[in-house]
């Protein structure tokens, strides 16, 4: 625990004109654990409609947004990994009058391309969505065409990115880049002829839609356009891609399938392949709420140990139902596993097996084993089924500084899982304590090693074109 997400996208077309809003927002709604720090909403030729805070806050903006109707749309969940948090820099981002834009993931060269389009946008460039967005902008009005627009820009683009698009004639574009490191997906909505693309399947799902597929990495789709249907463009070769190995074990919905796989499945299974590798001694096996229970519930089935709630998020408390990775301050990330309860009834002289999804920089996991220990627990073990991170992520995710993780930390040099183990077991105050490791989590969630991303596990960025160079906590900040 204690990474932060970079965003959720929605984008929607009814080919019969039904009105998309209540689509999107019911979209939203269900990314919400993707970002939970601004929303926002694009429709037809309105202004984009933006708030900070939750998107199921929208029935409190419910009069402004009777003015919001249209057959088609988009919509964005935020957490900041490049820009201040702050309305501004929420999305949707409208670009000039042509096309409003979201985007999950991070352009890494936000800052070169923000240099190539100083003539076309005046105003400093906050995000890299921004950035992309205004030299897209550029291009377009070379190329007048959208695919080839897009498919040059993508040369110039080095980082992540699942971009929804909205333009002036109501077309809905949605692009996921070369290598796939973020998610996006195709989804139809049968009844209301309504195409819906979102980061994940979940938010179909909360809106009836049907899962048609993933979008491909190097594939935009046109929703509407001329034939008011699905238009489909390569705009890059097929490569290795490089799907991000964390979104199974902690981002997305347990109830998303992503590229073709099923987070549930893949929770639970890392669970039972862990429990077979690194089989403890104990009473009680519990989740660290919420990302943790497939995986914890997988290895009490397969060692045979009881699971039990040992821990209870506080869900009548603002801090205590949302996740600590969303929290843009670490003493706001704290608070929020304060609200983490123990339950004493199921702890209270037991030998407790803690199963989390990961270590960040630490303090999370001290805070919950002092819990338990101080709700009674003989002895806490703890299990982790996402290997040790040592490296920052440069493709969407807001992991720290270097300095600032704890694996990193604690290695000194030393590298072997088994190593840091035992170092950051000490260092949280466990008895015993193992990471899962990429063999490990590869075979779990069932694709190949050569498929995923491992970035801030091994450090290796060579998928994403540079060399990233390592930068201080100040430098993050930036
Ligand atoms: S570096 Fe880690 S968090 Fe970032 S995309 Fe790769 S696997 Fe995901």
């Amino acid at each position: 625990m204690g990474a932060r997400e970079a965003c959720g996208v929605v984008g929607a077309y009814s080919s019969r004109g039904v009105d998309v809003t209540p689509k999107i927002l019911k979209g939203l709604e269900a990314l919400q654990h993707r970002g939970q720090e601004s929303w926002g909403i694009a429709v037809d030729s309105k202004p984009v409609f933006r708030k900070m805070g939750l998107a199921f806050n929208w029935y409190n903006y419910a009069q402004e947004l009777a003015g919001y109707k249209g057959p088609s749309g988009i919509g964005h969940v935020r957490y900041s990994t490049k820009g201040r948090s702050n309305l501004d820099n929420a999305q949707p981002v409208q670009i000039g009058s042509e096309f409003s834009i979201a985007h999950n993931g991070t352009i890494v060269n936000a800052e070169q391309i923000a240099q190539a389009v100083s003539g076309v946008y005046k105003g400093k460039c906050g995000t890299d969505t921004k950035a992309a967005g205004y030299r897209l902008l550029q291009i377009l009005r070379e190329e007048n065409d959208w695919f080839y627009a897009f498919e040059r820009l993508s040369k110039e683009l080095v980082g992540s990115y699942s971009f929804v698009i909205l333009n002036r004639r109501g077309e809905v574009f949605a692009v996921r880049d070369p290598r796939g490191y973020r998610p996006l997906c195709l989804g139809v909505h049968q009844k209301s002829r309504t195409y819906v693309v979102a980061s994940e399947s979940c938010a179909l799902s909360a809106i009836d839609a049907e899962f048609l597929r993933d979008i491909e990495p190097g594939e935009m789709v046109r929703l509407g356009g001329k034939q008011r249907g699905l238009e489909s463009f390569r705009f890059a070769p097929k490569q290795e891609t490089a799907y991000c190995s964390f979104e199974y074990t902690y981002f997305a919905h347990p109830s998303s399938k992503i590229n073709g796989i099923s987070v549930y499945g893949a929770r639970k299974k890392v669970g039972r392949t862990l429990a077979k590798r690194h089989r403890m001694r104990g009473d009680v096996v519990i989740p660290v709420p919420d990302s943790a229970r497939p995986a914890a519930l997988g290895y009490s089935v397969e060692s045979g140990i009881p699971m039990d709630e040992g821990l209870m998020k506080d869900r009548y408390r603002r801090k205590g139902s949302i996740r600590s990775f969303i929290e843009p301050r670490q003493s706001g990330r704290e608070e929020v596993v304060k609200r983490i309860i123990p339950i004493r009834e199921v702890i209270e002289k037991k030998e407790v097996i803690v199963v989390d999804d990961s270590v960040v920089r630490g303090t999370s996991s001290k805070i919950i084993v002092d819990s338990l220990k101080k709700a009674g627990a003989k002895k806490v073990r703890m299990v982790v089924t996402f290997p040790p991170i040592s490296h920052p992520c440069y493709m969407g995710v807001d992991f720290p500084s270097r300095e600032e993780l704890l694996a990193h930390e604690v290695a000194n040099g030393d590298n072997s899982i088994p190593t840091i183990a035992k170092k950051v077991g000490k260092a949280i105050g466990v008895e015993e304590f193992y990471y899962n490791d990429i063999d490990g989590l590869s075979q779990a969630i069932g694709l190949p090693k050569s498929s995923m991303c491992f970035a801030c596990i091994n450090g290796d960025y060579s998928k994403l074109g540079i060399d990233p160079g390592f930068r201080t906590k100040k430098e993050m900040k930036a």
